[in-house]
């Protein structure tokens, strides 16, 4: 049944959590929360992020392993999560100067807070120092500048060293990040294991990509690093695998992989556009031949989020014999990791108000919204959920399903929201409200900015009763 009808619209139906639903059956509370706090509004709910954490936990108990999770919090700038995960005594993992010194002023303690930052600077080192919080290093001017300041202050810290370069089926995984096995052992073994100040506590690895079979390789290979650093008389008491945890955003494979064969065919024009002037989301076409696929995020999965977290753990990595989860073990190592995006599915939502229809020179359907693009943009080439159009009032007739796309308020050709088609139940009214579900993961932060001086969206959480609060109050 190959045969999808030229004109059908290609649905890519979104999961929807419980709280969400209940939030849209109350169209005025979020016509009333956007007139309140302008458009677009992000809202957001703890809930759905503490059930996250609660299925990590469910793996590592499971296995009865030592673990600790920690809340990439660059995900998302709410305080409000890192509070959370700081109250269900995980941690959270800091990125910044920023992200570290408002951890420590919500009274998260630092014992929860570790610091894995790309770049660290004497400030931001110092911050930590001070607060005894726990560095991922990365390199060895890294290192050095660590140091002095540890003897200046005169304060022990607590160290792990972020390995790159692990071997997957015989070649070297690229990385621009961490240092490489030997560097670390001999940087170990001979610097920081008798160092006055610094103390080795782990090793760790946060890799790009979403590859279980690569993050269980680079997991066994930091647990025969630490055998090595054992036989020389080194505990390492953690292992950190970073983040990356696969999310499942969309309800059918059928409708995800629909998506794909059709993008294929309109971009051979052999059926009408599935986006904007048949944008190709990042497939090339060279003769009429594509190549590569669309540079999107796997937005359907079946291994996502704690199933991920399993299927790492179960995995047999030679030369061990046992899957991970028992040489782990075996070895009384604390196992942590550090989702962000994942322990946000659900957690999150983005409300904006249409300001004007209009067709473009080609005659088609725009639908201005008050937003900005960077206020739902990932590394994604587009965000493909399909959107929830809220009328403002119920039309009894005329409710025939309408197509078009939906266009920002940067003036820019390029300034769409999705590049992908939309279609409307019915024509969208000036002040309806177009709901993106399960934003709060990167999306709606990340890429922000404030280009024409528009002001940033405010964050509002949701609580279970529907009140509202600022994530600042
Ligand atoms: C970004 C990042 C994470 C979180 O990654 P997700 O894909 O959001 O789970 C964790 N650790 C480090 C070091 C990171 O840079």
């Amino acid at each position: 049944m190959n045969t999808t009808p030229d004109h059908t619209f290609i649905p890519l139906s979104p999961i929807v959590h419980p709280w969400i639903s209940s939030l849209l059956q109350h169209g005025s509370l979020l016509h009333e929360m956007v007139d309140k706090e302008q458009s677009p509004v992000n809202i957001q709910s703890i809930k759905p992020f503490e059930e996250n954490i609660g299925k990590y936990q469910e793996v590592f108990e499971k296995y009865g392993l030592d673990y600790r999770i920690y809340f990439a919090r660059k995900a998302n700038k709410c305080i409000g999560f890192a509070k959370a995960a700081a109250s269900l005594r995980q941690g959270v993992d800091t990125a910044s100067y920023n992200e570290l010194a408002q951890c420590i002023e919500a009274d998260i303690p630092a014992g929860q807070l570790i610091l894995t930052a790309a770049i660290k600077n004497e400030d931001t080192l110092t911050l930590a120092v001070q607060h005894a919080v726990h560095i991922i290093i990365d390199n060895l001017d890294e290192y050095h500048l660590l140091e002095a300041i540890a003897r200046t202050q005169e304060k022990e810290v607590s160290i792990s060293l972020r390995i790159g370069g692990f071997d997957l089926h015989g070649e070297v995984m690229h990385s621009r990040f961490g240092f490489s096995k030997d560097e670390a052992f001999r940087l170990i073994t001979e610097n920081v294991s008798s160092h006055p100040y610094i103390r080795y506590e782990g090793l760790h690895f946060h890799l790009n990509g979403y590859s279980m079979e690569a993050r269980a390789a680079a997991l066994a290979q930091c647990v025969l690093l630490s055998d090595e650093l054992a036989s020389q008389g080194i505990e390492t008491k953690q292992l950190d695998i970073g983040g990356g945890f696969l999310v499942n955003y969309l309800e059918s494979e059928q409708e995800w992989l629909t998506f794909h064969r059709e993008l294929k065919r309109a971009i051979r024009g052999e059926r009408p556009a599935l986006t904007y002037q048949n944008d190709a989301l990042g497939i090339i076409k060279i003769d009429n031949v594509l190549y590569g696929e669309p540079t999107v995020y796997p937005y359907y999965n079946d291994t996502y989020r704690e199933r991920f977290l399993d299927a790492i753990l179960r995995s047999e990595v030679s030369p061990f014999t046992q899957p991970l989860h028992a040489v782990l073990r075996e070895r009384n190592i604390q196992l942590r990791i550090e989702p962000g995006r994942s322990l946000l599915d659900q957690a999150g939502i983005t409300v904006a108000r249409v300001a004007f229809r209009k067709k473009d020179t080609a005659g088609a359907l725009l639908v201005g919204l008050e937003m900005n693009r960077t206020q739902m943009k990932s590394s994604s080439a587009d965000f493909l959920l399909d959107p929830i159009h809220l009328p403002t009032v119920r039309k009894e007739d005329d409710n025939e399903p309408v197509e078009g796309y939906l266009v920002g308020a940067y003036c820019l050709e390029q300034e769409f929201i999705l590049k992908r088609k939309i279609v409307f139940d019915s024509y969208p009214e000036v002040g309806d409200l177009l709901v993106f579900v399960n934003t709060a993961g990167y999306m709606m932060h990340f890429f922000e900015s404030q280009a024409h001086q528009f002001a940033l969206a405010s964050n509002v959480f949701c609580s279970e009763t529907l009140d509202m609060r600022r994530d600042d109050e």
